[in-house]
Parts: structure tokens; C-alpha cells; sequence
């Protein structure tokens, strides 16, 4: 998408902390962390939220959600917990429309969420 600010991150023209990155998927650290770890898995591919969902999605998101597990385990995360958030419109704080999953830890976290 041509003026979407996560296709511009992934196409490189605007900078970004890497993370990972492979064919489907780019992990950055969020621009205004709200915890210590604070990092955005974006699909490659442009879809706005799961609204915006088909079946071609369905295999991406599972593999975010391995891979956030895998990630949050290697930076030492898994004993203490750590949140994946996934926001589904501006009235649940959506304000990027290509979907992407927040992997938030290293503080404590209330339920329910605000
Ligand atoms: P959401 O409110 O769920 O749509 O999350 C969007 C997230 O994108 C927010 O946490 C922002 O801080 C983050 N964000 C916006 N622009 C950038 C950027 N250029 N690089 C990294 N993170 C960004």
C-alpha cells in the first residue's frame, strides 16, 4: 500500500530497529515503547486487521504468534510472562491499518486491559 507507514518500514523508506526478518514477516522495536520489550510483527503483506482476513492470511499469523514465543524466550521472557496484543479498530486503539502484534514484557501487566 503506497501511503501505508508499515509498508513504508517494511519497503525500507522509513527507518526501523530490526529485529528478524524473513520472506513473510518484519519485527521491529516499537518507535514508543510501553514496556521494556516493546516490539511490532508486521506481515509483509498489507492487510488492515483480522476484519480484513482470508484463509492466504491464516498461516502468517499463526507463524507471528511462534515466532513471538520464540523471540520472547530467547530475550529471557518466558519465565515472567509476556503480552501479545492485536488492536481491531481505532475504538480498541488501532492507529496503524496493517495489521501487526504487539509483543509487550519485562513490567507487570493489569487484566483487563485499558
Ligand atoms: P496500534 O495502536 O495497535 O495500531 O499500534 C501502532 C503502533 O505503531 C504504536 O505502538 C506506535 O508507537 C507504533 N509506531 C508508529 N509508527 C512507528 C514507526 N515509524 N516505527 C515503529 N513503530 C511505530
Amino acid at each position: 500500500m503506497e501511503n501505508c507507514i508499515f509498508c513504508k518500514i517494511i519497503r525500507g523508506e522509513i527507518p526501523s530497529k530490526k529485529v528478524f526478518e524473513d520472506e513473510q514477516i518484519l519485527v521491529v522495536e516499537d518507535v514508543s515503547p510501553q514496556a521494556p520489550l516493546h516490539l511490532l510483527f508486521l506481515p509483509k503483506k498489507h492487510f488492515e486487521n483480522c476484519l480484513d482476513m482470508t484463509i492466504n492470511n491464516e498461516a502468517v499469523v499463526g507463524f507471528i504468534l511462534r515466532k513471538a514465543g520464540e523471540i520472547a524466550k530467547e530475550l529471557g521472557y518466558a519465565e515472567s510472562g509476556f503480552r501479545v496484543v492485536q488492536n481491531n479498530g481505532a475504538g480498541a486503539g488501532q492507529s496503524v491499518f496493517h495489521i501487526h502484534f504487539h509483543l509487550l514484557a519485562g513490567r507487570e501487566f493489569a487484566w483487563p486491559p485499558g
